[in-house]
């Protein structure tokens, strides 16, 4: 027996409250290392993770062939620095991971300012901020500053030193695999690429991680595979050497930028009708909070190479505010105290809330479809109008009359209105009666 939505919605509750700081405190963990699409920073980043879920981890070396692309060579650093004429380190590595464009080559050597100013990055309309900048595919160097420093630096001359390197190795990721009662598969994925930002990243880390957990303690329908991926070039050598399961993937949801921002956004997969697309409205609109549905665009996170048209999977992109769409996004103002504790909970709950749907999900016969069955004798209805009663009549009736083989529980809870917990304990109150039978 699968657990009933009145075990979830007491279960989801009961950990909501702590659910939060528990993410928070991975992300704090997480932060301060520096991540990239490979390298050691993320081999550190699951074997942390591997410490809530038994995440396995995945190696695959530089030059494989992924469709289109081929996995790059790894980037490791162990420092970096700009030293003014007096030997001071005006910029360190050491203070935040950020200063250093991703993906750096090494360098180390005496520099004008005006080159030195080629390489540097700011955001002058945040002058207090370090921007977050890679450079993965073209072989570069360069530093990210805060515009007000970049203005104060006067010296004719400077020290650079990135001390790092870009070699043959592998790409990393992890999978998480938690087998159900069926081998179809709901696929939950994040990216572990960024270095010290917190909403983006770390939060869709935390929220993956917590989830694998939650689900590990319920017996599931779907099995679940959970990907802690690079961005980009982490799906895209994914969905290349397993392009055969793919075709196991029901239902699937990219989480990321889940702990800023007052509503929560979902973002369509390429089909725009999925399971997963109407179970998350069906969530989102009776979660009572601010939400917002988007369409599917070929921009964004991984869904867009899980929903290429190649693969077209039902996989949909939950976030809170999108990419791009707050100021402190790629910056160092996406840091600890971005993210809230109850946001994140929040994001975890409904992220909960909708896997139960899918879950539950179910069609139905109804056993006694001429007429309306006598409700009142099996004590299903109220005998006297106006009784406050956690009877749902009007669920039930739902229920019994879209019933007809041809109407999932989703339908009908679309059809009525009704939140699908609602329609869902209707259901189970029927078949507990004998009044539904489930349909082959
Ligand atoms: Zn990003």
């Amino acid at each position: 027996m699968f657990v009933t939505a009145n075990e979830v919605s007491n279960r989801v509750f009961s950990v909501r409250s702590e659910i939060g700081s528990e993410m928070h405190r991975l992300m704090g963990e997480l932060y301060p290392i520096c991540r990239s699409i490979t390298g050691n920073g993320v081999r550190e980043t699951l074997r942390i993770i591997s410490r809530h879920i038994p995440i396995k981890i995945h190696n695959v070396p530089t030059g494989a062939q992924v469709f289109d692309w081929t996995v790059p060579k790894e980037w490791n650093i162990k420092d970096a620095y700009i030293k003014n004429a007096r030997g001071e380190r005006v910029v360190d590595f050491q203070q935040s991971n950020l200063h250093v464009v991703n993906y750096s080559v090494p360098i180390n050597k005496r520099i004008a300012l005006p080159e030195l100013k080629a390489h540097l990055h700011t955001l002058p309309d945040h002058p207090d901020w370090v921007p977050y900048r890679t450079s993965y595919y073209n072989e570069n160097w360069g530093f990210c500053i805060a515009h007000n420093q970049f203005s104060a630096l006067t010296d004719e001359e400077y020290e650079v030193c990135i001390d790092s390197s870009l070699e043959l190795g592998s790409l990393t990721y992890g999978e998480y695999f938690l087998r159900g009662e069926s081998s179809d598969e709901v696929l939950i994925s994040c990216h572990v690429c960024h270095p010290s930002l917190a909403n983006d990243n770390l939060s869709g880390i935390a929220l993956a991680a917590f989830l694998g957990k939650h689900m590990s303690a319920t017996r599931n329908r779907y099995s679940y595979r959970f990907l802690f991926i690079p961005g980009t070039i982490g799906s895209i050598t994914w969905l290349s050497q397993h392009e055969c399961e793919t075709a196991q993937i029901k239902h699937g949801l990219v989480l990321a930028s889940v702990g800023a921002g007052d509503k929560l956004t979902y973002k369509k997969s390429r089909e725009g009708d999925a399971e997963i697309d109407r179970a998350t409205f069906n969530v989102l609109r009776h979660a009572g909070g601010s939400y917002e549905i988007r369409e599917f665009s070929p921009y964004g996170y991984d869904e867009r190479q899980f929903c290429s048209p190649g693969l077209n999977l039902p996989v949909g992109c939950l976030m809170r505010t999108p990419n791009g769409q707050f100021p402190e996004y790629h910056t160092s103002a996406d840091n600890m105290n971005f993210v809230q504790p109850s946001l994140l909970a929040e994001s975890f709950d409904v992220a909960v809330r909708i896997l139960h749907v899918i879950e539950s999900n179910g069609v139905y016969i109804n056993r006694n479809p001429k007429c309306e069955p006598q409700l009142g004798k099996r004590g299903l209805y109220h005998a006297i109008g106006g009784i406050e009663s956690d009877i749902d009549e009007l669920a039930m009736l739902w229920v019994l009359n879209l019933s007809d083989g041809d109407h999932s529980l989703l339908d009908i809870a679309e059809r009525s209105g009704c939140k699908f917990d609602a329609i869902k304990r209707a259901a189970d109150r029927l078949l507990s009666h004998d009044l539904l039978k489930q349909a082959v």
